[in-house]
């Protein structure tokens, strides 16, 4: 019998690569991926994990790269992902402003929901990695288990002001992905 898949929700910037700062990665020279994250893909990989990312990147709206831009990058970190033994089953991404009120940019949850009707996930047994406060609300929002990881915008030190808490925290993905394969995606973080 074939084993169910079991999926897992990743932002983009300061989680798979370096967050550019001022927050826009807009081209692929910019684009350096964080220490471990290539080992992490693969290692979820290896375990039967399929990823799906969600990003926002209002960097389109406010035009500093396009679309064809973004999906040029896309498809180069793709390959770069599978030529050290990842995948990237799904990339997700909202070129919206927060002015704009779109249903996409997170926390809001369309773009989660568009990954469910393509694969069927259930939403309590995936583990989204984020490592902004939006991502968590976007996680909680949909009841699925959220771990923070530290390679990006949020520090431990703020974790008092957080509005919501992630239900763990880790360095960066390859240690949130070492926890999840020792622990179990079902057990709580
Ligand atoms: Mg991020
Ligand atoms: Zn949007």
């Amino acid at each position: 019998m074939k084993k169910k898949p079991k999926y897992i929700f990743l932002d983009r910037d300061g989680v798979i690569n370096v967050d550019a700062g001022n927050g826009y990665v807009d081209n692929w020279k910019k684009f350096r991926f964080l220490p471990g994250s290539l080992k992490a893909l693969r290692l979820l990989r290896e375990n039967g994990y399929k990823v799906v990312v969600v990003s926002n990147q209002a960097g389109v709206a406010k035009g500093f790269y396009s679309l064809k831009d973004l999906h040029e990058m896309t498809q180069r970190i793709k390959r770069a992902v599978e030529g050290h033994g990842g995948k990237l089953s799904a990339v997700y991404y909202c070129p919206h402003r927060r002015e704009d009120h779109c249903s996409c940019r997170k926390p809001r949850t369309s773009l989660f929901r568009q990954a469910k009707k393509r694969f069927g996930m259930r939403f309590r047994e995936t583990i989204l990695v984020g490592d902004s406060m939006v991502d968590v609300a976007a996680g909680k929002a949909l009841r699925c288990k959220t771990i923070l990881v530290l390679s990006g915008r949020e520090k431990l030190s703020r974790r008092s002001a957080w509005k919501v808490k992630p239900d763990g925290v880790q360095k960066n993905l390859l240690e949130a992905v070492r926890w999840i394969l020792q622990r179990g995606h079902r057990s709580k973080p």
